[in-house]
């Protein structure tokens, strides 16, 4: 038989390479950046076009390359920063695999410019899907310009399943983060399409991590520091009270090199222990400095993950650290850990002074409106009050007949799903012969058995229906502010706020940007209480984030999710009987009672047989 086995020719090699390095958009940003940075750059530019399909350019003031090495550079395996298999123990660049280049150049067309401080002439190369089109001496500027254009122009599959350009310019700023998060002492330009995203000036870390996520983040930092000889930590953790739904500022650097751990993560949040609420992230900026040789980077290509020798040593210190910034700031006994949690009080109206009671006037008030009727069930201004939840019920009657009025309206064929509320023992205006167990479920008897309502999830459902349909129907209620609200928002977050600006319009959000990241916000919906707003929207905008893709195909059902699971009464929170009967009226009000928005049971029965079994 004939010898079939043959060597693949370079450029399919190289194609099927950068399979594993370049992504999306995102891989080659980073890339690109990090290579500017290990030829020592002190000013960096990137400019990307349309989330990255179109151009991705990085300008760096570095070294710049040789004629040769400029056309080296973009061979596989050709790297100037390790020349043998020890040197994979002392790496202190950002690359050293060889890789980047010669894999962009293989699914893209590429243009790079450079010049050597000092060299007469430099080089102007054009790279088009790994054939080299020109490599001749030109009149470039010092450092080096690298522009990557129709990235994947030869992998339709992979352009395809490019992202919208949100998504992708999402990723792409993360890059952006952790590389100038690593690097304050460099000058960083944003540029995506016509407007500059950021400049980065070179600072101190705290001025970097301000920059980057709005200057409201100064208040929250808490400095950690620590040196060992194993290992030297410095960066910031975010005080607890700001501690977020969403994972997004949290920051490993092991030598600048930005990392995730699962691992450290948990010395972290260990740290935190007792001091966050349940499903709470804390933020943090941790740089750790460990002797090169202790650790190996080598085993991912897009190189996040990191080893050490000495992994429990290094949690060990980084948990006792952290704790010890916490405690030396006196962030602990602020807390409160055995505050009855009908207490609470929001956090962003811990601080403040008590506001003198005051009439309020409802200046939106029309008796011949319809949808007026709307604020009146307000179901979601409870958040642990209970005495709001007493004053919400007042009107009992009406509440009902709005939401049986609800149910028919807007879902009437589905008026045969409400089968467990016919089964209920108590008619409508009777007592609900019910209980509260462990602030978490109530319990009532139904004719075939025993009802347990999650309250939480129940109220969850009944949100999250009442937005839909409001938002579907353009019912929309809006509670005009006497006097508006100025939030701030850093750049991404404003980022996310434009993206859904049309839906936060139709829940009844009303607001206009004023000046540098500042919202002023002068309607919001009707259910969210005034002084929540901006953890309302803090919310929205970690769910937003979290959820991007769903944000593109079903935003107003990702949102009335959002802020049904926002704004919904939480398990610890008492519900008086009235409120109890309520909840369990809406809920079997609804389309579907059985589910939460996030797809858990709301409830459960307890047949009377399985009862019975347990006596027998
Ligand atoms: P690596 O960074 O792993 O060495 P790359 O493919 O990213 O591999 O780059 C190959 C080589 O090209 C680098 O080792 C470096 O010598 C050179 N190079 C790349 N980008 C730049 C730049 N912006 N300035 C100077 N030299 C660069
Ligand atoms: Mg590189």
């Amino acid at each position: 038989m004939a010898d079939i086995i043959q060597l693949l020719p370079d450029h399919v090699a190289n194609q099927i390479a950068a399979g594993e390095v370049v992504q999306r958009p995102a891989s080659v940003v980073k890339e690109l950046l990090e290579n500017a940075i290990d030829a020592r750059a002190s000013l960096i530019k990137l400019v990307v076009k349309d989330g990255g399909r179109t151009l991705i350019q990085v300008i760096d003031n570095g070294t710049g390359m040789s004629h040769t090495d400029a056309r080296l550079g973009f061979e596989r395996h050709a790297t100037s920063k390790i020349k043998s298999a020890d040197d994979l123990f002392h790496i202190v660049t950002k690359g050293f695999r060889g890789e980047a280049l010669a894999s962009i150049a293989a699914i893209a067309h590429v243009e790079m410019h450079t010049r050597e401080a000092g060299a007469e002439l430099g080089t102007a190369l054009r790279i088009e899907g790994g054939k080299v089109m020109s490599h001749e001496f030109s009149a470039s500027p010092e450092g080096t310009s690298i522009s990557v254009k129709h990235l994947f122009f030869n992998i339709p599959a992979r352009r395809n399943f490019l992202k919208s350009q949100q998504v992708e310019l999402r990723h792409i700023t993360d890059e952006f983060h952790r590389v100038a998060l690593a690097h304050p002492d460099i000058d960083f330009h944003f540029y995506h399409n016509t407007s500059e995203l950021f400049h980065l000036p070179a600072a101190s870390l705290k001025k970097r991590i301000i920059g980057i996520f709005g200057s409201k983040t100064n208040e929250k930092l808490v400095p950690v520091q620590e040196e060992t000889a194993v290992v030297n930590l410095s960066g910031f953790v975010c005080k607890p009270q700001y501690a977020k739904k969403s994972r997004g500022e949290q920051f490993f650097f092991v030598n600048n090199r930005f990392i995730k751990s699962p691992y450290l993560h948990h010395a972290v949040v260990s740290a935190f222990e007792g001091l966050l609420k349940a499903d709470a992230h804390p933020g943090y900026f941790l740089f750790l400095e460990v002797d090169p040789v202790s650790i190996d980077i080598n085993i991912h290509p897009t190189k996040t993950e990191i080893k050490f020798d000495d992994e429990h040593t290094v949690y060990a210190i980084l948990r006792s650290a952290v704790k010890h910034s916490l405690g030396q700031f006196n962030i602990t006994p602020v807390l409160d850990f055995e505050q009855d949690q009908n207490l609470e009080t929001p956090y962003a109206f811990k601080n403040k002074s008590g506001v003198p009671p005051g009439i309020q006037v409802d200046t939106g008030f029309n008796p011949f409106k319809q949808a007026a009727k709307g604020r009146a069930t307000g179901l979601g201004a409870d958040k642990g009050r209970s005495g709001d939840w007493e004053g919400l019920y007042v009107g009992l009657e009406s509440r009902m007949s709005d939401s049986s009025q609800f149910s028919s309206v807007a879902f009437e064929s589905e008026a045969n799903t409400r089968l467990p509320l016919e089964n209920l023992e108590e008619t409508q205006d009777a007592q609900l012969a019910g209980f509260q167990l462990r602030k978490k479920y109530i319990i009532t008897s139904i004719k075939s058995g025993m009802l347990i309502i999650h309250q939480n999830r129940a109220h969850q459902r009944i949100l999250y229906e009442k937005f839909l349909k409001t938002v579907t129907l353009k019912e929309t209620v809006s509670q005009q502010l006497l006097f508006p609200l100025v939030l701030s928002f850093n750049k991404s977050e404003l980022g996310i706020i434009d993206d859904i600006q049309d839906q936060l319009q139709l829940f009844g959000f009303v607001f206009e940007e004023i000046g540098k990241e500042q919202l002023k916000i002068s309607g919001i919906p009707f259910l969210v209480p005034e002084n929540e707003v901006g953890i309302v929207l803090d919310q929205l905008i970690a769910e937003a984030q979290t959820h991007g893709d769903q944000l593109k195909t079903s935003p107003l059902d990702m949102l009335s999710r959002a802020l049904a699971k926002t704004l919904a009464v939480k398990s610890g929170n008492t519900l008086n009987q009235a409120a109890q009967q309520a909840l369990v009226n809406d809920l079997f009000a609804c389309r579907e009672p059985k589910l939460c928005p996030f797809n858990k049971p709301a409830y459960t029965i307890i047949e009377d047989n399985e009862i019975d079994k347990k006596f027998s």
